[in-house]
């Protein structure tokens, strides 16, 4: 069983910014914050829905805001609701969220007395002009500085990313990405800008300021972040914010790049492109004698959502194409065989792919 997370969201409470994008009360369409003594009924609710067994794990996340941005007392006092859940072994760890400007020593030696093991920085972007044009008020070297902080510490620390935001390009979106592999976290988060009601961006939307990324456009940027973070051992655990009630239903997205299903959309794309190179290595066939065999468990990555990958592949083999996916150990490998073959001939790993698509 993986890690479960019990999810507190403190939204926008704590934090003295306003980042052009963010109305986190629509975003989580929650307008409050939990009284810490809420947090307690959360827990136990949430546990109860957790089958118990040996493996499992289970972290209690403060998300949707700063949480070091909170003041200590109120830090405080969330994080003692969840100490007699650790001590008892329910809850193994404690994640929070924040902004890499509000992290100091004195911060991180508080949320280490209270068993926070794992702290997820919201980076955004590693470009100057990004961060300024966004109203993040922090530069890229305040957030090293947070980076070597947190490592120092042994904490585990996640990144996360926001592509298409103002004066961003896909170049500089990559180069974030080759920064964040030399920041070593353990994992990251991938989303797109998306125009929320209420928030700056929708007004420099609305007046023609800004232009959200399309969706195949975010879908190609963040298929190659995520080629990058993964082959350099960084997990990335989400792509594409969560479909929300207020965000599949309710009249709070404006515009932008949201698909309920973004993460499954850019590993599909992985695999299109990891696909085509597999079969060139392995020199064309004529499409009805051509297999492309996939671990079984990837098989809907490899067809795509709705079989986009399947009729990209019939077009770019002008035939029919056959997909077939086999029980093995490994994931993410595309293999090339005979429709007549139970096995692949050739096999292009994920690590082999990126690496040649690099010395490109
Ligand atoms: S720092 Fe976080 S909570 Fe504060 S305005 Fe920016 S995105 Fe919203």
């Amino acid at each position: 069983m993986g890690l479960k997370i019990v999810p507190i969201f403190i939204p926008h409470y704590g934090c003295p910014h306003a980042c052009v994008f963010c109305n986190q009360t629509r975003i989580t369409g929650q307008c409050s914050i939990p009284d810490p003594a809420a947090v307690n009924d959360i827990i136990e609710e949430y546990l109860q829905t957790i089958p118990v067994s040996r493996e499992r794990q289970v972290e209690v996340a403060f998300y949707g805001g700063s949480f070091t941005a909170l003041e200590p007392e109120l830090q405080e006092a969330y994080l003692r609701v969840v100490q007699p859940w650790l001590r008892k072994g329910a809850v193994d760890g404690i994640r929070i969220s924040t902004r890499p400007d509000a992290i100091s020593s004195g911060i991180l030696d508080l949320l280490a007395n209270y068993g926070v093991r794992v702290i997820e920085l919201g980076v955004q972007s590693l470009d100057v002009e990004v961060l300024r044009q966004s109203g993040r008020g922090y530069t890229p070297r305040e957030v090293w500085n947070a980076v070597r902080l947190i490592q120092d510490r042994n904490y585990c620390l996640g990144i996360q990313l926001m592509l298409g935001l103002p004066g961003d390009t896909g170049e500089k979106d990559l180069a974030t990405a080759r920064q964040v592999v030399e920041m070593r976290p353990a994992i990251a988060r991938l989303y797109p800008a998306l125009v929320i009601k209420g928030t700056r961006l929708a007004q420099m939307y609305e007046t023609g300021a800004y232009r959200p990324l399309g969706l195949e456009e975010a879908v190609n940027i963040s298929a190659d972040m995520f080629m990058m973070l993964e082959n350099a051992g960084i997990k990335v655990i989400r792509m594409g914010l969560q479909p929300t009630h207020e965000l599949m239903g309710g009249d709070s997205l404006l515009a932008g790049p949201f698909h309920p299903a973004y993460g499954e959309l850019v590993e599909s794309e992985v695999f299109w492109r990891q696909a085509q190179m597999a079969i060139m290595a392995y020199g064309c066939l004529p499409a009805e004698s051509l297999c492309i065999f996939v671990n079984e468990k990837d098989v809907s990555k490899m067809t795509g959502l709705k079989g986009r990958n399947r009729q990209r592949l019939q077009e770019f083999l002008a035939g029919e194409v056959n997909i077939k996916g086999i029980s093995s150990a490994g994931r993410n490998w595309v293999g090339i065989g005979r429709v007549k073959h139970r096995e692949p001939q050739f096999i292009l790993s994920r690590e082999q792919f990126v690496n040649d698509l690099l010395k490109m």
